[in-house]
């Protein structure tokens, strides 16, 4: 099989929400600043597409192809209160023409009216999407379920999905997008030692990983950071989802459990929970690139790579590729977890500074 990402699309009808190829740019700014000489690239997935952008629209691509294909009229699924992929599948259903319902779990514990109302959530209401609240210690794929049934009842065709889009169909979104980064490479004359993303439902990695092993690649380039699950978890459902998109979709090659290779270091005290380093990673890079990374996920992976690229990880002149997640709107949701102190100044008429 020629890893062709376009053929791979309408082979299974996917539907299109982003710009094919995202753009992998050269991060000159933060190499200056870290100063080991290793070569630093992002992948704008955060920004190639509708809703906001980030990676889950990917999955929605061949996840909305699918219920559109079973004829399907209402897409259900599920996340916590600040799910970017809720976020993203209300915006991706309502650009189809289908129905969404969110069943939200409260899985972190924050009370406060940023984490309840802003971020994510105030999005899902702008794209029209039904929210469910659910307790953090109910299962909310089961309730979606229940959900879906009573939509039965009055005559509608739910499409149900799990947190994060991450099945066997959504993956083949990132194992489009590895076979889109291997053109790139191609096309940049440049050879990536390490491709890394954050692991939250582990769709990400294990579509990267079944792509790279479908096209004959080094699997254990693609390397993740969990920020959910513990990573002894994280590995066994990497490993799980990337075995079962090779198979479902008769995909060649394999991926064995040693070409998964997952970090635990940065996901803190948990899902949803800032850490010092985050905060660092999202500020540096802002301040050196302007670019934006988003608290719960990206800002923690790319933190992993930051302490990597200086424990000397790589040597001057290697090159690595960041996968640029999304997840921007999670910033409104976290205000508290950034030091707004040290930029709240404001200036007199006369240019001299004044109290904040
Ligand atoms: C969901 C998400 C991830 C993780 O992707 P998975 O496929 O769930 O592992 C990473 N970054 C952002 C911004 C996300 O929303």
């Amino acid at each position: 099989m020629s890893p062709d990402p376009q053929a791979l699309r309408a082979r299974h009808g996917a539907v299109s929400l982003l710009a094919h190829p995202s753009p992998i740019e050269r991060l000159t700014r933060l190499e200056a600043a870290l100063g080991t000489g290793v070569r630093i690239y992002g992948k704008r997935d955060d920004v190639a597409g509708i809703g906001g952008g980030g990676n889950k629209l990917r999955k929605l691509e061949f996840l909305l192809g699918d219920a559109i294909a079973r004829g399907c009229d209402t897409f259900v699924t599920t996340g916590g209160l600040q799910s970017n992929h809720a976020r993203l599948s209300a915006a991706a259903a309502a650009r189809m023409g289908l129905g969404c319902e969110l069943v939200l779990a409260d899985v972190v514990p924050r009370h406060d009216a940023d984490y309840r109302g802003n971020g994510n959530l105030l999005l899902d209401a702008i794209f029209g999407a039904t929210v469910h609240h659910v307790p953090g210690d109910t299962d909310p794929l089961a309730f979606a379920h229940i959900r879906a049934e009573a939509l039965r009842a009055e005559g509608r065709k739910p499409y149900v999905v799990g947190a994060g889009g991450s099945s066997p169909v959504g993956a083949l979104g990132y194992v489009a997008c590895a076979w889109e980064i291997l053109d790139q490479e191609a096309a940049l004359g440049e050879r990536f030692a390490r491709i890394v993303v954050p692991n939250g439902s582990a769709g990400t990695h294990a579509g990267l990983a079944a792509g790279m092993a479908a096209a004959g690649a080094d699997v254990t380039r693609v390397q993740s950071y969990a920020v959910l699950a513990t990573p002894e978890r994280a590995h066994a459902e990497t490993l799980a989802l990337a075995q079962a998109t090779l198979a479902a979709n008769a995909l060649p090659g394999r991926v064995s459990a040693s070409e998964v290779v997952i970090d635990g270091s940065q996901r803190g005290p948990g899902y949803g929970i800032p850490t010092e380093a985050m905060r660092e990673a999202v500020e540096l890079l802002a301040r050196t690139e302007g670019l934006l990374l988003d608290p719960v996920y990206s800002g923690k992976a790319f933190a992993g790579l930051l302490a990597a690229i200086r424990g000397g990880a790589f040597q001057p002149g290697e090159a690595v590729l960041y996968v640029m997640t999304g997840g921007v709107p999670g910033l409104f949701a976290y205000r508290g977890a950034f030091n707004q102190e040290t930029s709240a100044r404001s200036l007199d008429i006369d240019g001299k500074s004044a109290a904040a």
